[in-house]
């Protein structure tokens, strides 16, 4: 996929972030793509749902439904993976995982990569800002979506 096609999914997951954000909510996004369709898209509901295991990710993926193969499909994240998306990535095989920034949460891209995930990170200045803002104004809640651990 085209540098431009990534771009314009990640504005997909951004616009995911945002409405999370826009809901009070932790402002995760995420959309997968199988052969160049979007397939779905999802954002964390941690606040929303009141469910501590619906990250951007896992809602992205749940939201898909039932996939008989997850070859050649890209999940785009505006949040580099913690590491229970990053399990869920493997266990599914995903192919491929675009990731919008890791500064806010460093994640788990080497562990992707080492499990053969391709990565790419797009260090985009949107997704930073956004997560920037978001932790200055709830600290309280980010910590609680990542238990505290930043290195995980
Ligand atoms: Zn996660």
């Amino acid at each position: 996929m085209s540098d431009n096609q990534d771009q314009k999914m990640m504005g997909l997951a951004y616009q995911q972030a945002y409405k999370s954000y826009l809901e009070g909510g932790v402002p995760v996004g995420a959309v997968m793509v199988k052969d160049g369709e979007v397939i779905s898209a999802g954002h964390n509901r941690r606040v929303q749902d009141g469910d501590p295991t619906a990250h951007g990710e896992i809602d992205c993926l749940r939201r898909a439904g039932r996939q008989s193969s997850y070859n050649g499909v890209t999940l785009y994240t505006t949040l580099s993976p913690c590491m229970m998306c990053s399990g869920a990535i493997l266990q599914f095989g995903v192919t491929r995982v675009v990731i919008g920034e890791n500064r806010n949460f460093r994640g788990n891209i080497e562990f992707l990569r080492s499990h053969g995930v391709q990565v790419d990170l797009l260090e985009d200045k949107k997704c930073t800002e956004l997560m920037d803002n978001f932790i200055k104004e709830k600290p309280g809640l980010w910590d609680e979506d990542i238990a505290g651990r930043t290195d995980v």
